[in-house]
């Protein structure tokens, strides 16, 4: 099983080849900041191993899918978002991922927002 693609930026990421502002860390997910967010707060949650997508998840998958939308609500407290927040995955290219390692956005915050 592959968990590192050198060409991929969020593996990049993972591997402290390019600086993100990291908001959470486990053995499982890495999450950080969107470097060009659509509301006050906006991050990404990630898998430490390289998936590509969400349809590329298999079975024994779950417990990491779980784990990283379980995570979601206790992200948006620790950063002070109290009024509600959306969770978003894009999936491939009608999806309009551009990112191809499995990403989750967290967004939340006052509006308005530039986006979403
Ligand atoms: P997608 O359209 O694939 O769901 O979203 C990819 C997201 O990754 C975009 O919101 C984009 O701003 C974010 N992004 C792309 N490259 C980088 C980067 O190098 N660092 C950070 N922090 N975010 C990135
Ligand atoms: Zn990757």
């Amino acid at each position: 099983m592959s968990t590192h693609d050198p060409n991929c930026i969020f593996c990049k990421i993972v591997a402290g080849q390019i600086p993100a502002k990291k908001a959470h860390e486990d053995e499982q997910v890495l999450v950080f900041h969107d470097i060009n967010p659509w509301a006050p707060v906006h991050v990404l949650v990630i898998p430490k191993r390289h998936i590509a997508t969400l349809a590329d998840v298999g079975p024994g998958d779950e417990g990491l899918l779980g784990h990283m939308l379980g995570l979601a609500p206790r992200l948006m407290r620790d950063l002070g978002v109290t009024n509600g927040f959306r969770t978003l995955i894009n999936t491939g290219k009608d999806g309009l991922q551009e990112v191809y390692h499995l990403h989750m956005h967290v967004i939340g915050g006052p509006r308005p927002w530039t986006k979403g």
